[in-house]
């Protein structure tokens, strides 16, 4: 028999997974959405914890904005490994820096792949209670809705 438990008497609904919800490096961190600094409700997520550092406490609410500006400020950060044209001939060219140019490509792939990773995605296939989808309406928008049937199944 499942136990019933409502979702106005937890305070933070954890959503467990191995990899960072903004990126799917691994995560390492509790991502707080909203931030702690907002009070007591809402929803713990793994980050790792360069994108828990860089979503800091913007767009509080609003966690579609929050990502953009996670992978806007991973964008800035890694701008010069992203410039880096991918077409130089490394034949002739000096051990050491053939296999820096290598380690740049790899980090550039790498960096593109974190930019490109769909949260959402990530966060429908972790959570198997739907707590996101109660917690979050559509548009990305933080809301509790403590009127409506805030039953939630836990086994
Ligand atoms: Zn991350």
């Amino acid at each position: 028999m499942p136990r019933v438990r409502k979702i106005k008497n937890r305070r933070r609904v954890r959503i467990s997974g191995p990899l960072c919800v903004y990126c799917g490096d691994t995560a390492t961190t509790d991502e707080h959405f909203p931030p702690a600094a907002c009070g007591g409700y809402g929803l713990i997520l793994p980050a790792c914890l360069e994108c828990n550092s860089l979503a800091g406490t913007e767009w509080p609410f609003d966690f579609l904005r929050r990502c953009e500006h996670v992978q806007g400020g991973l964008r800035s950060r890694y701008r010069r490994v992203l410039k880096w044209e991918d077409g130089h001939d490394l034949v002739g060219v000096d051990y050491s820096l053939a296999d820096m140019v290598l380690q740049w490509r790899k980090l550039k792939i790498l960096i593109n792949k974190r930019i490109a990773w769909d949260a959402m995605l990530y966060i429908a296939s972790i959570d198997h209670s739907n707590d996101f989808v109660r917690i979050v309406a559509d548009n990305g928008t933080f809301k509790i809705d403590e009127g409506e049937s805030p039953s939630l199944l836990e086994d």
